[in-house]
């Protein structure tokens, strides 16, 4: 069996002597230092939560009740008429990957769901997990002949084409691995199909703040929300509160009505309980602390602009140096979120590995939250000549 292409990647990296090694394979936020923060907030949360010193006893299945109405309140807008109505249910999942996998198995077990389609490209786990729930998947186009933008016209056409009740995968944000988004009349547009087509649309969103901030990264999930269509969405706390080895995301089905959502919650549980009985604790309950306390989520808010802010600085800085080497790295800027696609071949890839060190996964995509100012140069240069 040949290893995951990205956690492969990092076992040789690991072994990698060279001093001027640089990792952009990962699929973690790294700080200008190179490491994997621990947010101040996290760590506080944690302190208050060893400090009430609970025991650790099972959750229910559906997870921890604040946590939960926390995570559909930051996705959906405590506002929005989805949830003030009780039409959303919302249960904490394995992170988003889990999520993923629950809604998947929730379309294919419980709604008769037997297709799904995924963007072309798309994170390779989608297709894994689809599969392994029974579904047979597909493409859609997504990305244009250059690689810097959306092949909207293209991909609209092959969406009418895709079977009614198909179920659908969107990426609501920071698209993994090419860094491309739709705007917002193409939202408006996918919504359009989706309702013609009688689509399941499942939106993933795993990196919320980190494209355009909190709010704006959650724009085609109220777009949906507000359009009354049912439809699920898989988020994740992974990257937003750093917390990658505590698992912790939530699947959001969106339904016609209050009823509904209630017979949804109770399907999902008895698919939680076949699966894993019930969620871990720590991490929900790290991440209810935090917003359920105005003061922490008013910081854990700050921390999350400081990571965006910090990626868009990378982007900047990586074009910029391009240029200095006469290159065009411009791709940088017009995408958004961790991933870039370099359009790099998978050769020039290998090269950029043997020659410089510099580790990205072999479809040209690069983790630019791993680039910092030490090695931003050294990278421009190395791709300049690889390019040459
Ligand atoms: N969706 C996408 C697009 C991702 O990139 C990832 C993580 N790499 C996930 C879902 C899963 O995130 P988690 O680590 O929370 O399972």
């Amino acid at each position: 069996m040949p290893d995951d292409p990205i956690l492969g990647l990092n076992e040789l990296f690991k072994t990698d002597e060279r001093p001027e090694k640089v990792n952009l394979g990962v699929g973690c936020y790294l700080t200008e230092a190179g490491n994997l923060p621990l947010l101040d907030v996290v760590e506080e949360a944690e302190t208050r939560l060893s400090e009430k010193k609970l025991p650790h006893g099972y959750m229910p299945m559906s997870g921890i009740p604040k946590f939960c109405e926390a995570v559909k309140h930051l996705v959906f807008g405590e506002a929005s008429p989805a949830v003030v109505e009780g039409r959303i249910t919302t249960i904490q999942t394995l992170g988003g990957t889990g999520a993923l996998q629950l809604g998947a198995a929730f379309a294919h077990q419980y709604l008769g769901v037997a297709k799904a389609v995924v963007s072309d490209p798309t994170w390779g786990n989608h297709i894994a997990i689809f599969k392994g729930d029974g579904l047979t998947v597909s493409k859609y186009p997504y990305l244009n002949a250059a690689k810097d933008g959306v092949d909207f016209e293209a991909m609209i056409a092959a969406l009418n084409e895709v079977e009614e009740g198909s179920l659908v995968l969107f990426h609501a944000c920071c698209h993994n691995p090419t860094g491309v988004d739709l705007s917002h009349e193409e939202w408006r547009k996918v919504l359009e199909v989706v309702k013609a087509r009688d689509l399941l649309p499942l939106l993933d969103m795993a990196y919320q703040g980190f494209g355009d901030g909190l709010e704006e990264d959650a724009f085609a999930m109220r777009l949906f929300a507000e359009s009354g269509i049912r439809f699920m969405a898989a988020t994740s706390c992974s990257k937003n509160f750093a917390l990658y080895g505590e698992r912790v995301g939530a699947l959001h089905v969106v339904c016609g009505d209050k009823r509904e959502a209630e017979v949804a919650t109770s399907i999902l549980k008895a698919l939680v309980r076949a699966e894993y009985s019930n969620p871990p604790a720590h991490g929900a309950n790290v991440v209810a602390e935090v917003l359920g306390d105005p003061e922490l989520k008013k910081r854990w808010f700050k921390d999350v602009v400081e990571m965006h802010d910090r990626i868009c600085e990378m982007r900047r800085a990586l074009a910029e140096a391009g240029e200095a080497e006469g290159a065009d790295l411009s791709f940088a800027t017009k995408q958004k979120g961790m991933f870039s696609f370099t359009g790099l071949t998978p050769e020039e890839m290998d090269r950029l590995r043997e020659e410089f060190a510099v580790y990205g996964v072999r479809n040209g995509r690069i983790c630019v939250a791993g680039l910092n100012h030490r090695n931003v140069g050294y990278v421009a240069k190395a791709m300049a000549t690889v390019l040459k």
